[in-house]
């Protein structure tokens, strides 16, 4: 039986699921992703995808742990170059993991609990953040 999750995904994910639940889970405060994709190497079970950039799909993109399928394995914390990367206690992590995203590709946050800085970061509407015509 599937593992029951706290957040509705938005897309599905056609990857092997984990066989249970972590002690840790990383968690990515995007505000420090540069998008280098460095973690995504390092990934044994393939659970960190790519976010699109908010503005334009290949610009200023950033990466997001799928939480369901993390095994907490700490690689990608301890080889990001940005050190934004870390790990929490499972039941932590989880409850942390809105505040720490700007962008989710897979799961349905609420935009309230989404990191206010984060946000104003990347809007796509911020006029700031778009490149000059
Ligand atoms: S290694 Fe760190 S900075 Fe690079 S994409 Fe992963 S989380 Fe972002
Ligand atoms: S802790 Fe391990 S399994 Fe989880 S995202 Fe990082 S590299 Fe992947």
């Amino acid at each position: 039986m599937a593992e029951a999750f706290l957040y509705d995904k938005k897309i599905e994910i056609d990857k092997p699921p984990r066989a249970k639940p972590p002690k840790q889970l990383a968690v990515i405060d995007q505000t420090g992703c540069t998008g280098c994709e460095a973690c995504i190497s390092f990934c044994p079970v393939d659970c960190i995808e790519i976010v699109p950039g908010p503005v334009y799909r290949d610009f200023m993109k950033l990466v997001e742990v799928d939480l369901e399928r993390c095994i907490g394995c700490q690689l990608c914390a301890r080889y990001c170059p940005w050190e934004t990367i870390d790990m929490w206690g499972y039941e932590e992590g989880l409850a942390l993991a809105p505040e720490k995203t700007v962008r989710s590709l897979i799961y349905d946050y609420d935009p309230e609990t989404m990191h206010e800085a984060a946000e104003a970061r990347v809007r796509p509407d911020d006029a700031s953040a778009a490149p000059a015509p």
